[in-house]
């Protein structure tokens, strides 16, 4: 166990594409950054497959290929990445006490916050039961495993459509539970549910459970929960996927920033600037509105320019 703290100039958490933007510039700018990985290493592009509209890439990029290009473009230039998840913050004056695995604690001249965001579960205890069994919140990582069976997608957004329409080129039947009478999707990716053959769209259904043996065979379902005709109905389904939002990375920092209801650090508009001086967020920690990973990517290189300009002025 380290019992010296380090001391660092920019300390920079995540590794998503507003990280390693962050740490490009960071590291161009002779901020020494440091940068933890964090919980899931190169964020959640390496959950996708293809991404066909980061820019520079017109035939197209395998999220994972793209992260490891982004890794590598941060440690050309000096960035030292590092594995380990981030547990405790202390941001109550600079330098800023980051701990690291419970242990380790590194003080931050500047910080960048970009901790990403992460997919949200139904909570039901069938899903931990599952996990790995048949549950997932990626359907394009795991939706290979169900080619030619039944499967399940739970949200009625775009997120839910899409990867029931990936699923649906897959799987021989896909279900949308969605809980309400209609999809909060966008028009265009509802009339490609509505389109596809195989998709059947499950309204006003909750899930309350899931059955199998050695995995996932089923979910039990419930219509119009709570209402005079409530029925109770179960589906045959080898993969159960989420896809019902997300949930900002932000709880160790909700001390210290100004949070919006869901969780989104509030940064002051048009920069990554929190309320504390020096501390930066970037990417979809802060991003409610449009969390793409080009805008992830450009927020961490404002990040890195506010905190250049911040130890520059104060002289650090
Ligand atoms: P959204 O918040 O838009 O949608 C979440 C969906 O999950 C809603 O239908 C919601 O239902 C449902 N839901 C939430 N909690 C539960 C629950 N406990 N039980 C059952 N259902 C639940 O999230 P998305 O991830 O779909 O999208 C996030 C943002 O990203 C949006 O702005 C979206 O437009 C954008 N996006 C765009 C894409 C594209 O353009 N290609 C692709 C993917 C995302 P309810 O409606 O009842 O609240």
């Amino acid at each position: 166990m380290d019992t010296q703290n380090e001391k660092v100039r920019c300390l920079i958490i995540g590794s998503g594409p507003a990280g390693y933007t962050a740490a490009i510039y960071a590291s161009r700018a002779n901020l020494s950054p440091v940068l933890y990985e964090g919980i899931q290493p190169g964020g959640q592009l390496t959950t996708t497959t293809e991404v066909e509209n980061f820019p520079g890439y017109p035939d197209g990029i395998t999220g994972p290929e793209l992260m490891e290009d982004l890794k590598k473009q941060a440690a050309r230039f000096g960035t030292d990445i590092r594995r380990g998840i981030v547990t405790a913050a202390d941001l109550s004056k600079a330098p800023y006490k980051i701990t690291v695995e419970g242990e380790k604690v590194v003080e931050a001249e500047t910080l960048i916050i970009c901790t990403g965001a992460t997919a949200k579960y139904l909570g039901l205890p069938d899903e931990a039961k599952y996990a790995g069994m048949g549950v997932s919140a990626c359907a394009t990582c795991d939706g290979f495993f169900y080619r030619k069976k039944n499967v399940a997608v739970v949200g009625g957004g775009d997120t839910a459509c899409e990867e029931a329409l990936y699923l649906a080129s897959l799987a021989k039947q896909v279900y949308l539970i969605v809980r309400k009478p209609y999809l909060r999707a966008s028009k265009v990716m509802q009339e490609r549910v509505f389109k596809t053959p195989n998709i059947t769209v499950l309204f006003e259904h909750n899930t309350v459970g899931l059955f199998g043996e050695n995995g996932v065979e089923g979910a039990h379902l419930v219509k119009r929960k709570g209402e005079a005709d409530e029925e109770k109905v179960d589906i045959a389904i080898d993969g159960f996927f989420l896809a019902i939002g997300h949930k900002p990375n932000s709880d160790i920092f909700k001390p210290w920033l100004e949070t919006d209801e869901v969780g989104y650090i509030q940064t002051i508009e048009g920069t990554p600037r929190t309320k504390v001086a020096g501390v930066f967020a970037a990417g979809d920690v802060a991003d409610p509105r449009y969390r793409q990973a080009v805008t992830a990517a450009g927020s961490g290189c404002k990040a890195a320019i506010e905190a250049e300009r911040y130890l520059s002025e104060k002289g650090i």
